[in-house]
């Protein structure tokens, strides 16, 4: 094939191709340079300084240096640069080079192969952006969620406190089984709050667990106690295999995984048998919850851990939660460093299991033990909210447990009034969000200023917004999520006024 043949089959490929003599000047130039850049054949020729004038200025130096590198007889790939077009455009190009070397081993100069590649930078700038867009409408979603969560709450507590009153005063049998009605109702509504509060604290990082040597055999009695009634309704065997053996672990969270995992065993089952048992693999236990249930497909084994996600169920379940539970377990197994692994096979069950670090030694560990005593005769307690209602469901609630309350929905009215009491209160509550953009905190601190002392303080907060919530912690008093049941409150009280023992 001649020279002039070679020549028009350079000249029809498709990206722009030059050839540099080994001194640096360009010595051809395809025609797919005027369709990329504007520039025709002949004004590339003829530029003084072939291609720079065509690279955008601010890449001009890494362009120089790379000729420069090639021309030393570099060769390279798809390193990308910025060109300015002849109508001023600015695009995007990608080179790859290497030395030509004749047919009797002389240098003939380097060989450059550009191609366009504005359409995948535009692409990518639109995913950016996409990219962008979407985690604007991700925060936004969770700051409605938080909004959502908080004004919901509000109704909720004042209910619940009614109803807490109300229970402590004598009623007929058909107003007693409405009052317990109620209480379910409630009941379903707060799990799901608790844990759409359970995962934005999670999610702010304010869970700091407190790793202490947890008996797995205690551990096992908590839960029997608990599911062994729920076990025996439903005609499902449940046992236990507990080894005296202590684990590592936070015992709040560790046991609240296992409650989870346990529940969904048992309602994932329609006959057969729990099996809850703990194996020992080198320095780890291996704590097992076995079910002879439904199984999952694998394909969805991931995807349960998901936030709201649910597997069709045709027997439609109405004691289904809302596809809170694993994802609140993957998060509070993340936080101990303690994975989490399933194995399951339709039709015939699951094994769900974490595994934690053994505790070197046997020390012991501490249990608080709550009294469950709903009695405040002789506390007088502080109070603030700016919602008349909510105000008033607390007043109600405390009166009936039989403390003396001073009540305001202002800082300035709690504090005159706390100045005018006769005796001084013990303890503070307030809401975390008070008008005028006042906090809860604000109000705690101008009481304990007025009573010269550091009274225990209660901040009640519907606040699922993870940033309110580090915020509310950091203030140093006790944080309670609305809505508040009543003898939870009153037992916090107890508590935090030392008028519970805690045993070790
Ligand atoms: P929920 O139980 O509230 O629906 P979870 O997050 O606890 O939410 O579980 C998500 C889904 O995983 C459930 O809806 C169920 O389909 C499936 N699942 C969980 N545990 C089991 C189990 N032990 N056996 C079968 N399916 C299960």
């Amino acid at each position: 094939m001649s020279t002039d043949l070679f020549e028009i089959v350079a000249n029809y490929t498709y990206d722009w191709e030059s050839w540099f003599l080994p001194d640096g000047q360009v010595r051809w130039v395809n025609p797919a340079v005027e369709r990329m850049t504007g520039f025709s054949v002949d004004a590339c020729l003829t530029m003084p300084d072939y291609p720079l004038e065509i690279v955008h200025p601010e890449d001009r130096d890494a362009v120089r240096a790379l000729l420069k590198s090639a021309l030393e007889g570099t060769s390279g790939n798809d390193v990308e640069f910025r060109i300015q077009r002849r109508d001023g455009q600015v695009g995007w190009a990608a080179v790859s080079w290497q030395p030509m070397i004749g047919p009797d081993g002389e240098r003939l100069g380097v060989r450059t192969s550009i191609r366009d590649i504005s359409w995948r930078k535009s692409a990518e700038d639109a995913l950016r952006l996409a990219k962008v867009d979407a985690e604007k409408a991700d925060r936004a979603k969770s700051r409605f969620l938080a909004a959502a969560s908080h004004d919901l709450r509000q109704p909720l507590q004042a209910v619940s406190m009614y109803v807490s009153a109300l229970a402590r005063r004598e009623a007929d049998e058909t107003s007693q089984e409405i009052l317990a009605d109620i209480r379910t109702c409630l009941d379903a509504g707060n799990e799901l709050l608790e844990d759409l509060v359970d995962i934005s604290r999670l999610d702010a990082g304010v869970v700091v667990p407190e790793f202490s040597d947890v008996a797995i055999a205690d551990l096992f009695e908590m839960l029997e106690k608990s599911f062994q009634r729920e076990a025996q309704d439903r005609r499902l065997d449940l046992r236990f295999v507990p080894r005296s053996i202590f684990v590592r672990a936070d015992h709040a969270i560790l046991a609240r995984i296992l409650q989870n995992l346990l529940a969904n065993a048992l309602r994932y089952t329609e006959r057969g048998r729990v099996l809850v048992g703990c194996k020992v693999r080198g320095d780890a236990a291996i704590v097992e919850v076995w079910d002879s249930g439904i199984g999952i497909a694998p394909e969805y084994q991931d995807k349960i851990f998901e936030e709201f996600y649910q597997l069709d169920n045709p027997a439609r379940d109405r004691r289904r939660g809302a596809g809170l539970g694993l994802a609140i377990v993957r998060r509070k197994a993340a936080l101990m460093g303690a994975p989490i692994a399933l194995r399951s096979e339709p039709g015939k069950g699951s094994v769900f299991s974490i595994t934690l670090p053994i505790a070197q030694g046997n020390e012991a560990f501490e249990v608080i033990r709550e009294d469950g005593q709903l009695d405040l005769t002789g506390c007088t307690i502080a109070v603030i909210d700016d919602e008349p209602h909510q105000l008033n469901a607390l007043e109600t609630l405390l009166r009936a447990c039989g403390g003396q309350v001073i009540a305001s929905n202002t800082i300035d009215g709690l504090v005159n009034r706390v100045a005018a009491s006769q005796v001084p209160p013990e303890l503070a509550i307030a809401d975390y969000r008070l008008q005028a953009g006042a906090r809860g905190s604000d109000a705690i601190a101008a009481v304990r200023f007025k009573v010269n002392r550091t009274i225990p303080g209660i901040l009640v907060t519907g606040d699922t917004d993870p940033e309110r919530i580090a915020e509310a912690e950091a203030s140093g008093c006790r944080l309670i999520h609305k809505p508040v049941d009543g003898a939870s409150l009153v037992r916090t009280i107890n508590q935090l006024l030392g008028k519970v023992s805690s045993a070790a």
